[in-house]
């Protein structure tokens, strides 16, 4: 299954790439309230937002960086830096087995988010199509 392309507005994230990329190697997309299913996009968060809080916070989160995508892209035209998704919003009608995302993209929302509960998948969409952005 294809990995879709992240397109993500958090800017104060330390993974966060100018021109809303994200390059971190691997997002987790979570339900917000652990035990309780998801029915709107509110109800998800990436659980990989790491607040930006000067050069320690970078140190923090570099074990999760895209090194590789980031290498490549400036050699590569056309291509875009972008992370493997494990979404465990099994509500979703994107999510597929083996905690994948089917969708071609994914949105992630929450400009200026201080933790993780300020962001959201906005391609979230209910089994019957709604809350689909
Ligand atoms: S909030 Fe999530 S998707 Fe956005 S830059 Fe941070 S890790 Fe990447
Ligand atoms: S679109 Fe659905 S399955 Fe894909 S990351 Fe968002 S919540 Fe998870």
């Amino acid at each position: 299954m294809p990995n879709p392309m992240i397109t993500c507005e958090v800017d104060t994230c330390t993974h966060w790439l100018t021109g809303g990329r994200c390059g971190a190697r691997n997002i987790d997309i979570l339900p917000e309230e652990e035990g309780r299913m998801a029915r709107q996009p509110e109800h998800t968060e990436c659980k990989t937002f790491y607040a930006k809080g000067g050069i320690t916070s970078y140190l923090g989160s570099m074990d999760n960086v895209n090194w590789t995508g980031l290498a490549k892209e400036p050699f590569a035209p056309g291509t875009q830096v972008t992370p493997t998704v494990t979404c465990t919003v099994d509500s979703c009608r994107h999510w597929a087995s083996d905690d994948l995302c089917s969708a071609e993209e994914v949105a992630v929302s929450g400009r200026g988010a201080n933790e993780c509960q300020d962001t959201n998948c906005q391609t979230y969409a209910g089994q019957d199509g709604s809350s689909a952005r």
